[in-house]
């Protein structure tokens, strides 16, 4: 499938007039297209949420947009709680699934009365000496362990991640918390990333769903929600399949029929923790070429850098690029797209075919609305940059100013000449 950006050349260049580049740009049309898309494949479960993960792009404007909907939030950190309670995301719109988790972020998630998601059959004593108590609604997250195989292959390796119980924990955890008073437990998995199959949910449900039948019969436990959590992922290349959420939303209403129904388990509710499916797409880092340069290889410098999007540094990660007005032209240079790091790996594309790119072309960065900006990072004095939101009336907003200086030396307040640095523009 070709890939177009949703703004034209046109647009960019006057949105760039405003607000100077590098930065990412939302398309605010494209983000409810695909949460009603999400509700509706959804719908046959009366209990659906989708707990956006806060992660993956945590913006008040973006997160605003998915709570008219009826979205919750997924934090993991007391930080991203704090942004989603000012969100008026409180009580059991907020899920805290967590890792490694500091005692301070329990004692958060627990004040804010958030749905608390165990990682680990420790974080049980954990839990109750921090807070004095064991919630009503308590969730633990599953490990199976081994390799997560469809009847196509391998998806992923849980055997080899951090996160989760075993099986014989989670069985042993369900019953110490129901001895100490729990009422509805939650089970919750994220055994792929970025999966581009329509079967992931659907066979992920099966697991959990068979399980959550052994946990209640053995266990006694009253099972209220099942949390596929995170994972149904996107086309980063043209040449991948989008996912089609209709097809995943009626796999997991066959599994749900077949194994929750029969165990009298048809009132379970179905929570997802989509972060990626939610925003990716609907995002793109713009930057302008700046230089070009003809050594052993073709580069072209822009002004974005891997502190502005990070995935092709560190995962390898494809990210399209499209040239703003020439979308038409043939592909007949190969290029090296880079940023400004003192790191060879600070490169958007590598020999990549695309038209002939002169400085000053504005270059769209596809599929950075998720785990974008937000893994930016200050390194090299980058500064972080803009947000900004296409609404759909064709109007720019700013949803995040870029970095100032200020901002970077904002934590060196004890060092003497601090008035010095915040001064400078
Ligand atoms: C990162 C994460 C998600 C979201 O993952 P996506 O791949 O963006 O859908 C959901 N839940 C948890 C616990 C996560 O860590």
């Amino acid at each position: 499938m070709q890939k177009k950006p949703f703004a034209t050349k046109e647009q960019l260049e006057a949105i760039a007039a405003q607000f100077p580049t590098p930065f990412h740009l939302y398309d605010e049309a494209g983000i409810r297209r695909n949460v009603e898309a999400m509700r509706d494949a959804f719908s046959w479960n009366p209990g659906f949420r989708e707990y956006f993960a806060v992660k993956a792009t945590p913006n008040p404007f973006l997160i605003n947009i998915l709570r008219e909907y009826g979205c919750g939030c997924d934090c993991a950190t007391g930080v991203e709680l704090m942004l989603a309670d000012a969100c008026g995301a409180h009580g059991h719109d907020l899920m805290f699934s967590s890792n490694e988790t500091p005692a301070a972020d329990y004692a958060l998630a627990d004040e804010l009365g958030a749905i608390i998601n165990l990682d680990d059959i420790t974080h049980i004593d954990f839990l109750e000496q921090t807070i004095g108590h064991i919630p009503d609604t308590i969730s633990c997250r599953y490990n199976p362990g081994g390799l997560f195989e469809i009847s196509n292959g391998i998806m992923d390796n849980p055997g080899d991640a951090k996160y989760g119980m075993t099986t014989e924990q989670l069985f042993e955890a369900f019953r110490i918390l129901k001895s100490k008073g729990a009422k509805n437990f939650g089970i919750h998995a994220f055994l792929c990333s970025n999966t581009v199959t329509n079967d992931y949910y659907p066979e992920l449900a099966k697991v959990l769903f068979n399980l959550a039948v052994r946990l209640q019969e053995e266990t006694g436990a009253h099972i209220a929600f099942i949390n596929l959590s995170g994972g149904v992922g996107i086309p980063y290349s043209p040449d991948q399949e989008p996912n089609d959420i209709r097809v995943i939303g009626e796999g997991v209403r066959r599994v749900y029929e077949e194994v929750l129904v029969p165990a009298g388990m048809g009132d379970v509710a179905i929570y997802t923790e989509l972060g990626r499916f939610m925003m990716g797409p609907y995002g793109c880092l713009i930057t302008r070429a700046i230089h070009e340069k003809h050594i052993y290889k073709e580069y072209i410098g822009v002004d974005a850098c891997a502190a502005n999007l990070m995935r092709p540094a560190i995962y390898g990660a494809y990210h399209h690029i499209t040239v703003a007005g020439k979308e038409d032209w043939p592909c007949d240079h190969i290029y090296d797209v880079v940023g400004g790091l003192c790191e060879n790996n600070d490169k958007f594309a590598i020999d990549r075919a695309l038209p002939r790119i002169d400085r000053g072309d504005l270059l769209v960065i596809h599929d950075t609305g998720a785990h974008g900006h937000s893994m930016g990072y200050n390194y090299n004095g980058k500064l972080r940059s803009a947000e900004v939101l296409l609404r759909e009336d064709g109007s720019a907003q700013l949803i995040r100013r870029a970095e100032t200086p200020a901002d970077y030396f904002a934590t060196l307040d004890c060092f003497p000449e601090y008035e010095q640095l915040v001064k400078r523009k």
